[in-house]
């Protein structure tokens, strides 16, 4: 099934539709592997000058979301001459206007000059998105350095673009001067400059007194630790702000509330062996570590996360190989922490190697906050690692649409491309996401950066978590504000995990009013009711 990007056109750049991966061999020279392509199906624009489209000069281009990789048409597009002008690639090829080429996000295709003959070759232009100002000779002549083009959207992701978002320029200028991009952009760098103590936090802060009361007497408590792209994130002035209320500890921790507890999943009565949980029938959670580069304040595990208790040593890794070796009825593997993406690559690659030896583990998932808290740890040799285990998945934690940067849609670009299945989960949290607005915001971005939304957890009772923890209704509340009113790839599932390990239960808006006679009476996204002719069996 195709989707035309060019009937909905209003001087929309082109959207990132389902990229694929090429292998290093098929790479057109000067794109790095595993970097986003596009297949285009056909040129068309309903979209003109008189009906808002201001980019009167190119036409969208239609993209077939589930077209596989057309191997001929790439190698064809390889071969074909390229050039550039200003910034822009131009490429002749004869299969542009036809089921065409993959090419680069942004990509458009010139339209016929006017003095075009008939059946002329048309022009590819890679690099251009279709909000870009018509062609100008003279800004086109001018060297790179001397020109401002406008930040393209966040989810369009290029190869040959390192993103940083505004914000994180400015802190980086402010609180890491001596930083070159090179470093800013190592994962590593990022985890050894994490700010995890008062002094870093007041620096860079203006704490309020339960900000630094928490800082001061932390004492046992989950350990406190952001990474400087996520501290760049935060608001300095507002302790409200949504992302800042997440990572930055508050006295209100400190309080106990009634149903509360330390582990109130009950993951700890149903763990076999240290660092795996057996609850449901045919899957497991395997604990690979317990470090995270960024501490979430209403974590669920903070008994066990950032105590420096759960290494990903392999002494205890075998414990738990060995008891999947010998429980047949396990298919499916959770690994999560922590955050299993602090691992190097070398101890992922080992402990993926183990499981997919394990004849009966067909499902392997990865669950991380990486993509939103050190985007830079998604790299390509990462991502090499990952693509030998599939069928592979990841649940990638995210809160909040201010998580939805360029570098974060870049990561998950990489994931997806690897071929890596994306779903988000997402805690609902008060005074953080609580709001239809709020989530409708995050969910739509999410789809953009090709990440489906999967769950919505009400948050769990752990000790210390009241500020955190709506109602039951607000989670109602939204849910019914998505369903119908947005994509419906983008309505999560909203789960409520019971306390003390009876696992995920599902709750959604009642649809279902009752029985009249032969019908099923039933309302809709609006309120409207509306009858199913369902005759009684006789
Ligand atoms: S990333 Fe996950 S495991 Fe780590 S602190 Fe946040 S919620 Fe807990």
């Amino acid at each position: 099934m195709g989707a035309s990007l060019g009937s909905g056109c209003q001087n929309s750049p082109v959207v990132v539709g389902q990229s694929q991966m090429v292998d290093a061999a098929e790479e057109p020279p000067g794109r790095p592997p595993g970097s986003a392509l596009l297949p285009i199906l056909e040129s068309s624009c309903s979209s003109s000058a008189e009906n808002g489209c201001r980019s009167e000069s190119v036409s969208p281009i239609v993209v077939n979301l589930d077209a596989p990789l057309a191997e001929p048409v790439a190698r064809a597009r390889k071969s074909a001459p390229a050039r550039r002008k200003g910034r822009t690639t131009v490429v002749e090829s004869p299969a542009a206007h036809k089921v065409a080429s993959y090419v680069m996000p942004g990509a458009m295709l010139a339209p016929p000059a006017a003095d075009e003959a008939p059946g002329a070759t048309p022009i590819l232009r890679i690099d251009s998105p279709h909000n870009a100002p018509p062609a100008d000779p003279e800004r086109d002549a001018a060297p790179a350095s001397q020109t401002h083009p406008a930040d393209p959207p966040f989810y369009i992701v290029t190869p040959s673009r390192r993103p940083q978002n505004p914000r994180s320029r400015a802190f980086r200028k402010r609180f890491f001067p001596e930083a070159t991009d090179k470093e800013w952009n190592d994962w590593r760098w990022q985890s050894r400059h994490r700010i995890k103590n008062l002094e870093q936090m007041e620096r860079m802060l203006s704490l309020t007194l339960e900000e630094r009361t928490a800082l001061i007497e932390g004492g046992q408590m989950l350990p406190v630790g952001i990474t400087p792209y996520y501290m760049s994130l935060l608001d300095a002035e507002n302790a409200e702000q949504p992302l800042r209320r997440t990572v930055v500890p508050s006295s209100k921790e400190f309080l106990r509330s009634r149903g509360e507890a330390d582990d109130p999943l009950g993951e700890d009565g149903h763990s076999p062996v240290p660092g795996l949980v057996h609850r449901y029938p045919d899957r497991v959670l395997l604990l690979a570590l317990d470090f995270c580069s960024t501490y979430c304040r209403y974590c669920t595990r903070s008994r066990v996360v950032g105590h420096g208790e759960l290494m990903a040593n392999e002494k205890r890794l075998e414990l738990a190989f060995d008891y999947l070796r010998k429980t047949p009825q396990v298919r499916d593997v959770l690994i999560s922490g922590g955050d299993p993406l602090s691992l190097s690559e070398d101890k992922l690659d080992w402990i993926l190697g183990k499981l997919r030896a394990i004849p009966h583990i067909e499902f392997i998932r990865i669950g991380t906050k990486m993509p939103a808290v050190l985007p830079q740890r998604i790299t390509p040799q990462l991502t090499r690692v990952l693509r030998k285990y599939h069928p592979l998945w990841m649940s990638i934690h995210f809160l909040h649409p201010d998580e939805c940067t360029p570098e974060a849609a870049r990561a998950c670009a990489r994931l997806a491309d690897a071929g890596i299945p994306l779903g988000a989960q997402t805690v609902l949290l008060k005074g953080v996401n609580d709001s239809v607005p709020v989530m409708k915001e995050l969910i739509q971005k999410l789809l953009l950066m090709r990440v489906r939304p999967y769950y919505l957890y009400q948050c769990d009772p752990i000790s210390g978590s009241a500020h955190f923890r709506t109602s039951i209704e607000k989670g109602l509340e939204i849910i019914g504000g998505l369903r119908g009113h947005t994509t419906g790839y983008g309505v999560p599932t909203y789960v409520v995990d019971a306390p003390g390990g009876g696992g995920k239960i599902p709750l959604q808006p009642n649809y279902y009013v009752g029985r009249d006679g032969d019908d099923i009476v039933l309302r809709n996204f609006e309120g409207k009711t509306y009858r199913y002719p369902d005759p009684v069996e006789a």
